[in-house]
């Protein structure tokens, strides 16, 4: 199918995309275009305009800024995944765009688009939760931060009113010693996870827990956080003990969601499994840092 005709707008600074956004009703920007042209081909979404982002430089790039990264909206997920800024501070984020889609899409695909369409499976989220990212977003009547707790509205939509544009999202940067992983399991390569997490880990001399992090995607419609697991490992051994505590925040999750192919039972023993693995792992990377 072909999508319903619809007027092409190309502005080329984000000033002018403000102003269009402001005063055009029933429009969707185009990122990327790869969750939204799909959606306007199969005619799922039919606006009378759509507003091309693609001509704006202030929307991409990724930077470090004091004790964090910045990565603007409009910034290709194949950049990110092979940027070595990226990889020297938030291996987490590397590791996560391995597991995206494949190269094609992440050649067009961006993180903003990623975070606006919002899919509770995806693993940009995910890591961006783990990270404590805050996004940036603008109107014509300025800025607005939004933390990545407080993003996810309801299933696939974030925090965004009509006259409002993403411009990036700041993520903390973890001491050089912290290990990291992103697990998740999927039916085939590239596809979204059914389940996902993402753990990060500092782990001292002791082999005590200094700082943890541990995000779940697929469970809910927004990345899940574990912070009562979290808390309860704090100064503990770096054990199998300590991941035994954390299945069990696991296993007593509410409302964890389901489909026609995949149960709630289904998702909750992934989530364990795929826990499992990889704070066994994040351990194992943060013991030869130390
Ligand atoms: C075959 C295939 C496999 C895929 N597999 C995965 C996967 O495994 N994991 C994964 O995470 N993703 C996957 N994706 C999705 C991919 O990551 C998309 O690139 C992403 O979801 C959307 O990014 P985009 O830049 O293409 O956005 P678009 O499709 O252009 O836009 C998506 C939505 O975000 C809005 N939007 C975009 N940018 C902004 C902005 N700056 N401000 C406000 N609104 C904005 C748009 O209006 C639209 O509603 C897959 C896609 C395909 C086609």
């Amino acid at each position: 199918m072909k999508p319903a005709p619809f007027s092409y707008h190309c502005p080329s600074s984000l000033t002018e995309a403000l102003d269009l956004v402001a005063k055009l009703e029933n429009y969707k920007i185009i990122a990327g275009g790869q969750s939204l042209m799909p959606m306007l081909n199969f005619r799922f979404l039919m606006p009378e305009h759509v507003i091309d982002i693609n001509k704006i430089p202030e929307l991409v790039g990724v930077s470090k800024e004091h004790h964090q990264l910045r990565i603007g909206a409009m910034t290709r997920q194949h950049t990110i995944h092979t940027s070595p800024l990226v990889k020297e501070n938030a291996p987490l984020i590397t590791e996560a765009y391995g597991l995206v889609s494949h190269r094609q899409v992440r050649n067009r695909g961006t993180y903003g688009g990623s975070l606006c369409h919002l899919d509770p499976s995806s693993e940009q989220p995910c890591f961006t939760a783990a990270l404590d990212g805050v996004i940036e977003v603008a109107s014509l009547a300025g800025k607005r931060e939004i933390a990545m707790a407080n993003w996810t509205t309801m299933y696939m939509t974030p925090d965004l009113a009509p006259d409002e544009i993403m411009l990036g999202v700041r993520l903390d940067i973890w001491p050089p010693n912290h290990g990291w992983s992103f697990m998740e399991y999927s039916r085939r390569h590239g596809d979204y996870a059914i389940v996902g997490v993402a753990a990060l880990v500092v782990i001292n001399s002791n082999n005590c827990i200094e700082k943890i992090s541990i995000t779940l995607c697929g469970i809910d419609a927004a990345p899940v956080r574990l912070y009562a697991a979290e808390k309860i490992l704090i100064d503990h051994d770096a054990s199998d003990i300590a991941v035994k505590k954390v299945m069990i925040e696991i296993e007593n999750l509410p409302d964890v969601m389901e489909d026609s192919l995949n149960t709630a039972d289904y998702r909750r023993h992934l989530a364990k499994t795929m826990t499992n693995r990889a704070l066994k792992t994040a351990f194992e990377r943060a013991r030869k840092r130390i």
